[in-house]
């Protein structure tokens, strides 16, 4: 079994991309049995937005990912936010300066962007030239002691660890950690001035404390995990495995941001009124292959079918393929006929009563439910819902009175098809009985090349503005005998 986690930082909210590398890493955990850990990566205190957290634990709740450990459930290897947590990253600081695989650096900032900028004159790497590395411990500790404002950084190996990605296999950057010849190193920062972690040295102690066996994480990492990798070494611990995935990029190729694409979470649930196993649905096919036929899948679906078998490269994010889910998504809540489709009843039924130019379907339904209406409607035509909004504009015509400015009466070929209709007494007006007559008045048309076109196309245009969306008959049965009559031009006696 698989333990997994999603450590996001609250610097921003949960957005596409972040929803995926989530999600990705909690299918996995399902799919092995496993457990999937929230972690809260809350060490750069001045870019966090304060309502992050909140709204990161109502999105990942909202989009069906529940933790099974981790900040407001508990669980065995807590506190599971890193601003609890300073004295075990101290203790590991300590750990690494006692066996000499972590030093202590007194450079002043000043002295830093000085020999950077020297360097990068001189087109030489500007990475730090580790001169506080040959202090002596002694005079380390005592300084250190004083008060004497430092950083601890890693002494990385003079070559990095290998290791296998599980979606880039051999990674070939074996990074040289540091050219000697340079005088450069990548020494990373574990403990900066004000004595809290950077965020390399808490990713790898909590991911080791944790217990986590996989890291399922955007490529942007891929040029740290050498260093993690490194940390792990001087720990003497056995690293995770990685599983490094491709950025979301639009179809430009530009990595998705605010400014090209909104990404977040809540505009999608509260803006675009995505239903969230749409939601889960679209993101798992970011860059990741399943061997099924078809693309719609439900959490249950994603689980049993998951497997580590990412795309390599960036993956081009069309909303197309959302909406295509979503009309999915809502056929299936429509058989389903649960608590999920009452849901798509309510949001058009508020919209509907809410919207003065549609008060037409008082005198339509006189009397009758006007939420059983809803239901039917939505019944005869759900691969075609979107959002409630976009229902209730493709659907109008149910709910306003249509006026025909000719005589409806005649379908050009077949004079008699209202007239006809309207044999059918308002005791039977039912789908199937309608379904029937139809196809009896188009068998027994005379001098009609299609009559089946004409009735449908006629049918149409009176009795749904000719909008496309449910069946003609579908239409009739949920308008009623009254109201179909009359927009076929039938008077009633
Ligand atoms: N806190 C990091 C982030 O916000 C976590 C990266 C990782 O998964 O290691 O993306």
């Amino acid at each position: 079994p698989a333990r997994t986690r999603f450590a996001p930082s609250p610097t921003g909210y949960l957005h596409l991309g972040s929803l995926r590398t989530a999600l990705f890493n909690y299918l996995l955990a399902k799919r092995t049995g496993g457990q999937f850990l929230l972690r809260i990566e809350d060490t750069d205190k001045k870019r966090t937005i304060p309502d992050a957290e909140k709204r990161l634990f109502q999105d990942l709740r909202w989009a069906g990912l529940e933790w099974d450990e981790g900040p407001e459930v508990g669980g065995p290897y807590g506190p599971y936010k890193q601003s609890e947590r300073t004295d075990i990253y101290h203790e590991h600081a300590e750990i690494l300066l006692k066996s000499g695989r972590a030093y202590r650096c007194f450079c002043t900032a000043h002295r830093l962007s000085e020999l950077a900028e020297q360097r990068s004159k001189l087109g030489l790497p500007t990475d730090y030239d580790r001169t506080c590395a040959s202090i002596p411990k002694e005079e380390s500790d005592s300084r250190a002691a004083q008060g004497e404002k430092h950083v601890v950084r890693l002494l990385v190996p003079d070559v990095y660890p290998q290791f296998v990605d599980l979606v880039y296999g051999n990674v070939g950057r074996t990074l040289k950690p540091g050219r000697r010849g340079d005088e450069a190193y990548e020494d990373p920062i574990l403990l900066k001035t004000d004595g809290l972690p950077t965020y390399h040295l808490a990713n790898v102690v909590d991911d080791h404390h944790m217990k986590i066996t996989h890291v399922i994480r955007g490529t942007e990492w891929l040029p740290a995990t050498p260093k993690h990798l490194a940390m792990y070494e001087a720990f003497g611990w056995t690293p995770p495995e990685f599983a490094h995935v491709g950025l979301l990029t639009d179809q430009e190729g530009n990595k998705l941001s605010k400014r090209n694409f909104d990404t977040d979470i809540a505009s999608f649930r509260d803006k675009m009124g995505v239903f969230p196993e749409a939601l889960a649905n679209f993101v798992a096919l970011l860059g990741w292959s399943h061997g099924s036929r078809s693309d719609v899948m439900a959490m249950n679906d994603l689980i049993n079918k998951f497997t580590m078998k990412f795309t390599k490269g960036n993956t081009t994010v069309t909303l197309g393929k959302l909406w295509f889910l979503q009309n999915e998504h809502a056929r299936i809540r429509t058989n389903d006929g649960g608590k999920e489709f009452d849901e798509m009843v309510d949001k058009v039924v508020e919209l509907v009563s809410r919207n003065s130019s549609l008060r037409d379907y008082e005198t339509i339904l006189e009397g009758r439910s006007l939420r059983n209406y809803v239901a039917q409607i939505i019944r005869a035509d759900a691969k075609n819902y979107a959002t409630a909004d976009d229902f209730v504009s493709r659907s109008h015509f149910f709910f306003t009175r249509l006026n025909h400015p000719t005589s409806v009466t005649d379908a050009p070929g077949i004079p008699t098809l209202a007239k006809d209709l309207a044999e059918i007494p308002e005791g039977e007006w039912q789908l199937d009985r309608l379904k029937a007559k139809i196809k009896e008045i188009t068998a027994n048309a005379q001098g009609v090349a299609n009559p089946a076109k004409e009735v449908y196309h006629h049918l149409r245009k009176v009795l749904a503005d000719g909008k496309d969306g449910a069946g003609v008959a579908d239409i009739m049965a949920i308008l009623g005998h009254k109201e179909s009559l009359r927009r076929l031009g039938v008077d009633e006696c």
